[in-house]
């Protein structure tokens, strides 16, 4: 599971560095889930582009850090009315409605320069005008309007699975309801709350439920908007802005991305554009500096990284307290989604329990997300209600991403088909592995397929023959395509990334080998990326006893893979023909078609998929997650 956690981000680094301009392209069904939160401001369509501004920077998926306050989406021409009526419900703004039929572009195409002169000129004249009143004061003045506070109605009821965060915001909930008896006690109440957890785990819900259960108003700004900002612009806003929350006191104000301006000033190289972010950091420290919480002003920060964050920012006085927002556990998940699904008609066969423990790992944004697609799947089959296998279904595309429409030849599906059907072999005949709950080869981001296995849930301790259940699983994609062609291909790239990095920390960190005895020899336990590093604190005698320990284990274990595929090879076959006619198998149909016993039910079953042939390779740290021993 970690691993398709891991690959998204990767993708998402690689498709969008950070600092690419801020407008994101959104699948069309991210961009209605957005719709129906209430998260979209305004849209522009031409045809079927559609461009639009969110009401606050976000994602195009929880787990990528991309946040960008607009972006594009491609409306399908099946989609039909129903968005209209959406739009009004959700009050958002329809700036324009074009159809680009070829006439018009003609027309454009013939006025258009004239156009752009005649624009320019507006522009011009507008410009002379407003910098005859004050220039580039009134510039940041006027963007003021953005900080128009809000009144989230949001409470306390509608965040779940983040308690400790929860409670240790309920002191800052107080003191703003009755500042006065905080006044007359002289406590010390902290001026500024870092809230740090990853993408979608909830600081900005949080914040905004801070402000509705003290009843004040809500400012907001995200610090990547400054980022791109004419130099002066920004530290002229928060001035702005702190003017006005003072104003309005008692008063949250919420700085989404701290890390975006924040960053420690000795790290990273100085550009040019780092003067903007300078002048702006320096501007929320002025200001924090400038009052007294006591005045009933607190600024809550979110940042998913505070370990970069300049320790200016951190003394005390600014943001000296520290809230983590971590991922939710079983019974936060399960809350979570019992949260989202309030208004949704479920089945009789949804077990929310149940499904909170087939999705570790996965954070609010991404279990409202699940809701969302979910939801949208009942709808498209016209059922009445949610049924468990809708939220199966929808859970890899939460994981993976939308299907990707590519056409693949029969070569290559055959191939991915065999592959898959090897992970998914091996994952029911090892009796240590866990149980399979889907196969299916519809491509999805990278992945060409995928195999999703249930591990238990927040399991602290792996035992050896799991973990090597795990790496004989990881290789039965490669395994199946010897056995069947007899060549191998580059599509098992990530899943052999995955094994080494299993069969190795077995070595080094787990003692799993003899010949290297129980020692721990990697450098820092929490930091996984650090054994690929090559700083060691061992011989270089030790280093190749170590490599040689790895290959071993992989090597027993790929043969394993091979001779059990062999013996079940009229299986693999069969497993392999139902995938290729049917594209997606549930656990029930894989045991049918396989006549292989289900798993005992033991255990509660969590998701993690064994990630399928990737299209091009990605390395993927993949690792059972949590300190074992
Ligand atoms: P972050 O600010 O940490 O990136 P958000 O607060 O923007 O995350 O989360 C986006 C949405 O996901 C929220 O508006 C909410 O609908 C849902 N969500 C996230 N975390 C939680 C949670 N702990 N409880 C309930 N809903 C959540
Ligand atoms: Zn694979």
């Amino acid at each position: 599971m970690g691993i398709f956690l891991a690959l998204n981000l990767l993708v998402a680094n690689v498709l969008f560095p950070p600092s690419s301009p801020k407008t994101i392209s959104l699948p069309y069904n991210v961009f209605i889930a957005n719709l129906k939160a209430g998260d979209v401001t305004s849209i522009t369509s031409t045809g079927n582009a559609i461009q639009g501004t969110f009401r606050h920077p976000t994602a195009a998926s929880a787990k990528s850090s991309n946040k960008a306050l607009h972006f594009t989406t491609q409306m399908p021409t099946f989609a039909g009315g129903q968005l209209e009526t959406l739009l009004e419900q959700h009050n958002v703004t329809i700036n324009a409605q074009v159809q680009s039929t070829p006439a018009l572009l003609e027309l454009l195409y013939s006025f258009g320069p004239t156009l752009l002169f005649l624009l320019i000129f507006i522009w011009f004249i507008r410009r002379t005008a407003s910098s005859a009143n004050g220039g580039l004061f009134s510039l940041g003045r006027s963007q003021a309007r953005l900080y128009d506070p809000e009144r989230p109605s949001a409470t306390f009821t509608d965040v779940a699975g983040i308690e400790e965060a929860k409670a240790e915001l309920e002191e800052i909930v107080d003191f703003l309801r009755q500042p006065a008896k905080y006044e007359r006690l002289g406590g010390e109440v902290p001026k500024g709350v870092l809230l740090v957890g990853l993408p979608g785990t909830g600081k900005t819900l949080l914040a905004r439920a801070v402000a509705g259960e003290a009843g004040v108003p809500f400012f907001s700004i995200s610090a990547s908007e400054f980022i791109e900002m004419v130099v002066g612009v920004g530290a002229s806003r928060v001035r702005d802005l702190f003017a006005k929350a003072k104003a309005a006191a008692p008063a949250i104000i919420f700085v989404d991305e701290l890390d975006a301006i924040g960053r420690s000033r000795s790290v990273g190289p100085s550009f040019g554009g780092h003067d903007e972010r300078e002048q702006t950091l320096n501007q929320i420290l002025t200001e924090m500096d400038g009052f007294d919480s006591r005045q009933g002003v607190i600024v809550l920060a979110a940042t998913n990284r505070a370990d970069v964050l300049d320790s200016a920012l951190l003394r005390p006085g600014r943001f000296d307290r520290r809230v983590m927002v971590l991922p939710p556990d079983r019974v936060g998940r399960a809350a979570i989604l019992k949260i989202h699904t309030r208004g949704v008609p479920l089945g009789d066969d949804v077990d929310l329990n149940n499904l909170a423990s087939q999705t570790p790992g996965l954070v609010g944004a991404e279990l409202r997300n699940l809701v969302n697609e979910a939801a949208l799947l009942a709808a498209r089959k016209g059922r009445p209600a949610v049924t468990m296998a809708d939220f199966t279904e929808s859970l890899e595309k939460v994981l993976l991403g939308a299907a990707r429409q590519i056409v693949l030849s029969a070569d290559d599906r055959e191939r991915t088909a065999y592959h898959e059907s090897g992970h998914a072999l091996l994952g029911l005949l090892v009796p240590e592995a866990d149980p399979v709950r889907r196969v299916s080869i519809v491509p999805r981001g990278r992945a060409l397929g995928v195999t999703v296995q249930s591990p238990v849930d927040d399991r602290q301790n792996y035992p050896e023959s799991y973990l090597r259940a795990r790496i004989v699983g990881a290789l039965g994609g490669r395994a199946a395509e010897k056995l069947i062609y007899d060549v191998v291909t580059t599509g098992a790239e990530s899943d052999l990334q995955q094994v080494t990095s299993i069969a190795r920390q077995m070595v080094v960190r787990w003692g799993m080998s003899p010949k290297i005895g129980p020692l721990n020899l990697s450098e820092d336990p929490s930091d996984q990326s650090s054994m690929m590093m090559s700083q060691h604190s061992y011989s270089e005698a030790t280093a190749q006893v170590i490599d040689a320990e790895v290959r071993r284990i992989v090597e027993e274990c790929f043969e394993k893979a091979l001779m059990l595929l062999d013996e079940n090879r009229e299986k693999l076959v069969a497993l392999t023909g139902a995938l290729l006619k049917e594209e997606s198998l549930n656990e029930e149909q894989i045991l049918q078609v396989t006549g292989l016993a289900a798993k005992p039910k033991a255990l509660p079953p969590p998701i993690r998929g064994i990630d399928g042939r990737v299209a091009a390779g990605e390395p993927e740290p993949a690792v059972p997650s949590a300190g074992a021993g």
